[in-house]
């Protein structure tokens, strides 16, 4: 070991390790690469995930990603603004730690993919040439969707299903709002971002109204009869927030219950719900629409009469433009749901295959991996956990490998939970922007 401290080899053989851990070829390997140019459409959990892991699997290749914001809000832990135990810019993120590991950070909207030229132009008109392209945009917003809904009236019933000017927004209404205000949610039928996402947000609404406007009420207006980890939440609604009594701070109303919205009327703070147009009215109303995959990827011709892009489960390349990969909540990624940790696990998979191609490299066979963590109230979190193998042409969930969180959990394991929560959000977005 006479040119490497022993320092140095240990860092050199954890860093192969780990990228072999990842499927992609071995450092020594990536040396040797010939190279390529990739560009990484989206900025978001899938995309700087992407970008990161291909630029570390092989620094020859080129990378480029194309992101129309200078910050990322996350929306995961958005909820907690919303429940005011945490700052807007506490969730705010920039791109300087992905530009330290070369890779090319332009800050523009992507307007056009030419596949068969394989391009991406942006609004300023510039061109980008790429061997693999990763397309990660997230989710478009069917506004629509409710009938009176539209994107301007999101400015006055805020959606907060992307994070940042609308997380404040919808904040500042409940901070208004009287004691004894009614604020109402209207989460879609699925598929849509964050299958828990609706029931954590009433959960940390009702955690704000509790202590700060205890006559007030939270009405779930839901397009759906079930929802993800529906019985710890509403274990966690009786324990917390009288959920099922009188003086419950959450009523929850499912479509078999006239809960399932028909329309809005903006100016009257008005929603009508179930077969027969109930009438509710709200001091706060949070509509949250139905949801397709991000435009660029739609009008792209990667979308197929679902709304959603139809993927290679294996590398995450189009089904239906060839070297064109999706990943994250635009794709079709079969049980793993439309989560941040999702787009992790596939941004890796997605670099593994785009490596492994430029590399003139067989792709290994993947696996993939989530967990969702929901903190529901003071010292009490949830989370379900699951991991996957490719089965043919579906991403499976591995019997017995996942869980959820226990309905006789200790009040110690429900504290442990938050902390557990808090430890994911440090590391995924560590793993994202440095
Ligand atoms: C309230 C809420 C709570 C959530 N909580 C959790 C949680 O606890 N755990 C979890 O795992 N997930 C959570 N999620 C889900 C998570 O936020 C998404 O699943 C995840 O962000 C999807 O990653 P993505 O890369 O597909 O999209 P995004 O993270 O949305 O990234 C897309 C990026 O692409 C950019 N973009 C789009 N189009 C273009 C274009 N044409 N040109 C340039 N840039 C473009 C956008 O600006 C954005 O930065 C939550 C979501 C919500 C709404």
């Amino acid at each position: 070991m006479s040119t490497m401290n022993r320092r140095q080899f240990l860092q050199t053989s954890a860093g192969a390790m780990a990228i072999s851990a990842l499927g992609v070829p071995s450092f020594a390997a990536a040396k040797k690469a010939s190279g390529g140019r990739v560009v990484v459409v989206g900025g978001g959990a899938g995309g700087t995930i992407a970008a990161k892991y291909i630029r570390k699997a092989d620094p020859s290749i080129e990378v480029t990603l194309i992101e129309k914001n200078a910050d990322y809000y996350t929306c995961f832990m958005s909820n907690e603004v919303l429940g005011g135990d945490r700052s807007l810019d506490s969730i705010k993120f920039n791109y300087q730690g992905l530009a330290a590991h070369g890779i090319n950070v332009v800050q523009e909207m992507a307007t056009a993919i030419d596949p068969a030229a394989k391009t991406v132009t942006t609004a300023s008109g510039q061109s980008f040439s790429y061997d693999k392209l990763v397309v990660s945009p997230g989710v478009s917003l069917i506004y629509d969707g409710v009938e009176g809904y539209s994107k301007a009236a999101s400015e006055r019933l805020p959606h907060a299903w992307k994070a940042g000017a609308q997380t404040q927004l919808l904040r500042q209404q409940l901070v208004d709002m009287k004691d004894g205000g009614v604020v109402i949610i209207a989460p879609p039928a699925n598929p849509f971002r964050c299958p828990p996402g609706p029931y954590e947000r009433a959960s940390q609404i009702a955690h704000y109204l509790k202590n700060n406007k205890p006559k007030s009420k939270i009405l779930i207006l839901d397009a759906k009869e079930k929802f993800s980890k529906q019985g710890l939440f509403v274990q966690a609604w009786e324990k917390l927030y009288g959920y099922g009594t009188e003086n419950s701070l959450i009523e929850w109303l499912p479509p078999s219950a006239q809960g399932e919205v028909k329309r809005v009327d903006v100016t009257a703070m008005t929603v009508y719900a179930g077969e027969f147009e109930d009438k509710h009215t709200a001091d706060v109303i949070n509509i949250i629409p139905p949801q397709k995959a991000g435009k660029i990827a739609i009008d792209s011709g990667l979308t197929d009469d679902s709304g959603w892009c139809p993927v290679d489960k294996k590398t995450f390349e189009s089904s239906l433009h060839p070297d064109v990969h999706v990943i994250g909540d635009a794709c079709i990624a079969t049980s793993m749901p439309k989560s941040g940790y999702s787009a992790n696990s596939q941004g890796k998979v997605c670099a593994a295959a785009i490596v492994a191609a430029l590399q003139g490299k067989e792709m290994v066979v993947p696996s993939y991996v989530n967990t969702c963590y929901s903190i529901v109230g003071e010292d009490y979190g949830i989370s379900v956990a699951d991991v996957y193998r490719l089965q043919e042409d579906k991403i499976a969930a591995v019997e017995g490998a996942g869980g959820l969180t226990p309905s006789d959990a200790s009040p110690e394991d429900l504290r442990r939970e938050v902390a557990y929560a808090y430890s994911w959000y440090n590391n995924i977005t560590t793993d994202m922007f440095s």
